[in-house]
C-alpha cells in the first residue's frame, strides 16, 4: 500500500497528526504495537458497569478554545472537575492544600521556609510552603512516586501544582474540563474513524517492511529507536491492584485520594472510578471498584508513565534527539518521543502545530526532524 505518511502509536499524537494529515487529503498508515488504539488514555469497562481508565486517571481539562472545540468534534464531554484529597494524619484534606489548612497549621502570617533560588525540587517546594505543610503533604508522596529523595528531583517538577490562599477544591482551574461520555477509548477511535490502523505490529521489529523514503512519525520511546545503545531512559509507572466491592455503593469521598505517608501504606493513591463517572449513571450501578497505585520502575516499555525528572535522564535524552534530528524522513513526537510529560491538552496542542508544520513543508522536500523543534 502506497501512503504519504507511516505513524507509529496511535495515541493522541499519533491519533491527531493522523486526522490532521487525513483531513488535508493526505494518506497515512497507523501502526499501534497494542491491541488497541488510543495509548495510555485508553478506557475499559469493568463487568459492573464502572469505566476503568486502563493507564490511570485522566481527567481532560483545557484553557483553550481551539483545543476544546477540537476534542468535542469527536465525542461529548460531561462536565467533571477533578477534586482530589490527600490523606494527612488520618483526615482527608484538600490537595492541591488549602489556605485554611496552612493557616491552621502554622498560623495566619505564614512564610515560605525557603527565600532563595531553589536548586531541586524540595528546595523549590519550600520556597513555596513552610516545612511542616512540605514534609506532610509533598515529600512522602514524591519520594514514593520517584523512588529517591526530593532533593534529586528537578526543580521544574514543583510547577506541576500550587499553593492556595483560598479553599479552591479543584486540581485545575482552566475553563473547559469534563470526560468523554462514551470514554477515551470511543473517543480516540472517533478521531482515527476511516483511517488505517494496523495493530499488534511493532513498528522497530519490523522497519525494513515499510519504505524508507515516507515520511515516518514516531511516538514510541526515543532510546528504543536507536535500541537503547546509549543505554536506556528512565522511567516510572505504578501497579495498579483492582479490588470490586460488591456490598459498598461508596468507598470514599471523591474520585482519587493521595497517601503521602509511609505510614499509612506503600501506595501512592486510592481511585475509586465511580465518582469518575456521570452520576446518573453511576447512581444505577450497585458495588464499587476500586483501585491502588503503587509506583515501580517498569522495564517493559508499555508500563512506562513518567519520564524520570533529573539532569542525568535529561543529558542522555538531548544526545538521543540530536541522533534522531539529522535522520532524513523521521519526526520523533509525543511523550515517548520527547522524554516529556504532557497533559492531553498540551499533547494535542503540540499535535496539531506538528501536523500544520508537516503540511507547510513542499511534498517533495525532505522533513528531518528540525520540524520538531
Ligand atoms: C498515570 C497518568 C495519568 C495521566 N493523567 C492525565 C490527566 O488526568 N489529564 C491529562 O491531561 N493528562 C494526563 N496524562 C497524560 C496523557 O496520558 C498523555 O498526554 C497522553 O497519553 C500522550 O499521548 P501520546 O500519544 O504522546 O503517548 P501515548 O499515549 O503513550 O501513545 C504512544 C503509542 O505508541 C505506541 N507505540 C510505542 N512504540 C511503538 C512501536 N515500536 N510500534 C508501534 N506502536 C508503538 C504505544 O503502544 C502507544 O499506544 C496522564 C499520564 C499518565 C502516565
Amino acid at each position: 500500500m502506497k501512503t504519504d505518511f507511516l505513524i507509529v502509536g496511535s495515541g493522541l499524537t499519533g491519533a491527531i497528526i493522523a486526522r490532521t494529515l487525513v483531513d488535508a487529503g493526505r494518506s497515512v498508515l497507523v501502526l499501534e504495537r497494542r491491541s488497541h488504539v488510543g495509548g495510555n488514555v485508553y478506557d475499559e469497562t469493568h463487568s459492573s458497569g464502572i469505566r476503568v481508565h486502563t493507564y490511570g486517571p485522566h481527567y481532560f481539562r483545557t484553557g483553550s478554545e481551539k483545543i476544546w472545540e477540537f476534542v468535542s468534534r469527536f465525542s461529548d464531554f460531561y462536565p467533571y472537575v477533578a477534586c482530589l484529597k490527600s490523606e494527612v494524619d488520618g483526615r482527608l484534606e484538600n490537595w492541591p492544600i488549602a489556605g485554611s489548612y496552612i493557616k491552621r497549621a502554622v498560623g495566619e502570617g505564614w512564610s515560605a521556609e525557603l527565600g532563595q533560588q531553589a536548586s531541586n525540587f524540595e528546595e523549590a517546594c519550600l520556597s513555596m510552603m513552610p516545612r511542616l505543610i512540605y514534609e506532610k503533604f509533598v515529600k512522602g508522596y514524591s519520594e514514593k512516586q520517584w523512588g529517591v529523595p526530593a532533593s534529586a528531583l528537578d526543580t521544574a517538577l514543583a510547577g506541576r501544582f500550587d499553593v492556595r490562599e483560598d479553599d479552591d477544591p479543584r486540581l485545575k482551574t482552566q475553563k473547559y474540563q469534563g470526560i468523554p461520555s462514551q470514554g477515551y477509548a470511543a473517543l480516540m477511535r472517533n478521531i482515527l474513524r476511516d483511517i488505517p490502523v494496523l495493530l499488534h505490529c511493532d513498528y522497530l521489529k519490523h522497519r525494513s517492511l515499510f519504505r524508507p523514503e515516507c515520511l515516518t512519525i514516531y511516538t514510541g520511546p526515543i532510546d528504543a529507536y536507536f535500541n537503547y545503545d546509549l543505554g536506556k531512559l528512565g522511567y516510572r509507572g505504578q501497579r495498579r491492584d483492582h479490588q470490586y466491592l460488591p456490598d459498598i455503593d461508596c468507598y470514599q469521598e471523591c474520585g482519587q485520594v493521595n497517601n503521602p505517608s509511609a505510614d499509612s501504606g506503600a501506595h501512592i493513591r486510592t481511585l475509586e472510578w465511580k465518582h469518575m463517572m456521570e452520576k446518573a449513571y453511576a447512581d444505577k450501578i450497585s458495588g464499587t471498584l476500586i483501585t491502588r497505585e503503587t509506583t515501580i520502575t517498569p522495564t517493559d516499555e508499555d508500563l512506562y508513565e513518567y519520564p524520570f525528572p533529573d539532569a542525568g535522564n535529561h543529558h542522555l535524552y538531548c544526545q538521543y534527539l540530536a541522533r534522531a534530528k539529522v535522520i532524513p524522513q523521521l519526526l520523533v513526537c509525543g511523550r515517548l518521543g520527547e522524554y516529556r510529560y504532557y497533559d492531553m491538552d498540551q499533547a494535542i496542542g503540540r499535535a496539531l502545530t506538528l501536523a500544520e508544520r508537516i503540511l507547510s513543508y513542499d511534498r517533495e522536500q525532505t522533513i528531518s526532524g528540525e520540524i520538531g523543534l
